[in-house]
């Protein structure tokens, strides 16, 4: 074999392309994965365990830096210590017909180093959205389909949760749930007492507060309340692919990880009507290479994945890869957002907390659960949490000498604040696709967003505001503030679509099994394989789907068929 063919191509290496690796690599496959993103080893992390008077701004970003991430710089994890893993806009431009908030990793690993690590199971009702209410086009899987797939990836990758027995987000394999500290068990009682259909639960987040073998094998240890995580973590506490997919296809020794390559292009053969590999470009020196495969497998992101399929173009595809019915780029979506509310907790000034928990309060989905709403379809779920006030406001606040710093050092009122993320429907109209003549410095065709959100998503926000607020105040908090400040689509970050699965060759890009219907041994298995959002974080959805792909694809090279 040559140093340029491998037996698999992985096309990114963040939640989805990572989990890839680790699975191909243990099933013996020589596996090159090509990521555009500075490498980053886990526990070379360099802005980890830093206070603020160690870094040189106290953790603030300075304006001229902020001018080169333009859009970056408003992600709520953005500052001194997580900037670097974050794209430069400057040199990667997008063009935005409508508004959309395009966030992006600067790094191998993706946003896996820089996620939430909120993990939560799609539902049934969630694969059955689309053909229920007729929006977008049917989902080829159920939720049966897909479980087994959680089943595989949630111990791996370690989810911290409670059981709580709900059809609208399934249980999963959990590690102890991170507790309730004393103010949520007391506003859980009253919110559901008032409120029969709404649970109050831990939030199901991918941190070890259990560590299993598996875990400790990868020198993966428990998560110590830190709450830094998006700086990356040398205890391996959170899930990233990082500190576990990688280093787990690593040890196979059939691994190879390429930084700094951006993927243009996935190479086409008509004559046998396979994807034969992809050509990249060095992004330090410049130079255009190409890598051949058996297998491709596209997990560079959502709307990136998009990009380099509509970039492949051939006299068989002159539309991209695989789209003889201009369904690439169609269907693109994310989760609205902006709806919620906050309050102030009277008393329990007696009480604390202990650690900074990386992880708060879930509700799920309540609305249209076999009662129909009326003002919009589908649902949404809150993400909060119960804090004190710390010594944030002081600076900004006006004092000096002994007074101040007692001032400084005692916590304020309680605060509770609640956040919502609905799903969006899926719209034929909301696309994606490559500028006609403008081009990245390194010679890719734009990417231009045309999206939008409408009168559904409108009607949900403003609902999330309502409900938020009926809940505090069933719940005694004092001066609740609704918000509604619907953000453009790309805000929640969790864009989806563009190269859906679906039954049809017509009206969909991927089958069943995230196989391009024309290219067989192509395979899209992040999200822009999905025909719909739901409400709910979607990564360790990706992850599922992506370990059932492999599979798949394992058999059918097995049998000679790709
Ligand atoms: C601040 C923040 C909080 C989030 N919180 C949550 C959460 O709580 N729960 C949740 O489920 N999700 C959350 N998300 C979303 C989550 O991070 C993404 O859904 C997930 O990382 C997507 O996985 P992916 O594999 O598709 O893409 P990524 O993880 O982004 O990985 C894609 C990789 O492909 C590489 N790439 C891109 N283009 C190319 C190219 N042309 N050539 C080569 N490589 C390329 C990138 O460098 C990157 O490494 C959050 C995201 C952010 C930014
Ligand atoms: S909270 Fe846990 S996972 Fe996050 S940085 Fe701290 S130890 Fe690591």
């Amino acid at each position: 074999m040559n140093n340029n063919e491998f037996d698999v191509i992985i096309v990114g290496s963040g939640m989805s392309g990572g989990y890839a690796a680790k699975e191909f690599c243990e099933k013996g496959y020589n596996t090159l994965v090509l990521d555009r993103g500075e490498m980053v080893r886990h526990g070379q992390y360099k802005t980890e365990g830093k206070a603020p008077w160690q870094m040189p701004f106290r953790g603030d970003v300075p304006e001229e830096f902020k001018a080169e991430q333009h859009i970056q710089k408003e992600v709520y994890i953005y500052n001194d210590y997580t900037r670097h893993h974050l794209i430069n806009d400057k040199d990667h431009p997008y063009e935005q017909k409508k508004p959309f908030i395009w966030y992006r990793s600067a790094t191998v690993g993706g946003k896996s180093l820089i996620w939430g690590r909120q993990s939560y199971r799609w539902s049934k009702l969630d694969f059955q959205s689309n053909k229920l209410d007729g929006n977008g086009i049917d989902w080829p899987v159920r939720y049966e389909d897909i479980a087994p797939w959680y089943d595989r990836v949630e111990p791996f990758v370690g989810i911290s949760g409670s059981y709580e027995g709900l059809d609208v987000l399934p249980d999963g394999k959990f590690l102890p749930a991170l507790p309730l500290n004393v103010v949520e068990r007391d506003m859980k009682k009253k919110i559901e007492q008032t409120f029969p259909d709404r649970h109050f639960i831990p939030a199901r987040v991918a941190h070890l507060t259990q560590p299993q073998k598996q875990h400790l094998e990868l020198g993966r240890v428990q998560c110590q309340a830190r709450s830094e995580c998006p700086r990356g973590c040398s205890f391996g506490a959170y899930y990233s692919s990082n500190s576990a997919a990688l280093p787990a296809a690593e040890r196979t020794g059939n691994l190879t990880l390429v930084a700094d390559g951006q993927v243009q292009e996935v190479l086409y053969d008509k004559a046998s009507g396979r994807a034969t590999g992809v050509a990249y470009v060095d992004m330090r020196s410049g130079e255009r290479k190409q890598v051949f495969a058996r297998t491709v497998f596209m997990c560079a992101s959502t709307l990136a994945s998009v990009q380099i399929l509509l970039n492949s173009k051939s006299e068989t595809f002159p539309e991209g890869i695989g789209n003889r019915f201009d369904v690439l780029g169609r269907y693109i979506m994310d989760h609205c957002g902006g709806g919620g509310a906050s309050g102030m907790v009277p008393g329990y000034l007696e009480d604390y907390y202990k650690g900074r928990r990386p992880g708060g309060v879930y509700i799920p989905r309540f609305r249209n659960i076999g009662k129909k709403h009326g003002k919009f379809e589908r649902g949404y779920g809150f993400q909060c949490g119960a804090s004190r006030a710390g010594w944030h406001w002081a600076k900004s606040g006006k004092g000096i000498g002994k007074a101040f710093k007692e001032k400084v050092s005692q916590p304020g009122n309680w605060y509770f604040t609640m956040w919502g993320f609905g799903e969006s429907l899926p719209r034929y109209e909301n696309r994606v696709y490559l500028h006609p003549t403008k081009k990245d410095k390194w010679g890719m065709p734009l990417l231009v967003t045309d999206v939008t959100y409408g009168e559904n998503e409108s009607a949900m926000v403003k609902d999330m505001s309502e409900t938020a607020a009926e809940m505090l105040q069933a719940a005694g908090l004092k001066n609740i503030r609704p918000f509604e400040g619907e953000a453009p689509p790309g805000g929640a970050i969790h864009e989806m679509g563009g190269a859906c699965m679906g039954l049809e060759v017509e009206t969909s890009y991927l089958n069943k099994w995230n196989q391009c219907h024309d290219v067989k041994n192509l395979f899209v298995t992040d999200g822009a394989a999905f025909a719909s959002v739901s409400c709910v974080n979607p990564s360790i959805t990706f992850m599922a789907f992506t370990a059932r792909a492999v599979d798949y694809a394992d058999q059918q090279m097995k049998r000679g068929l790709i």
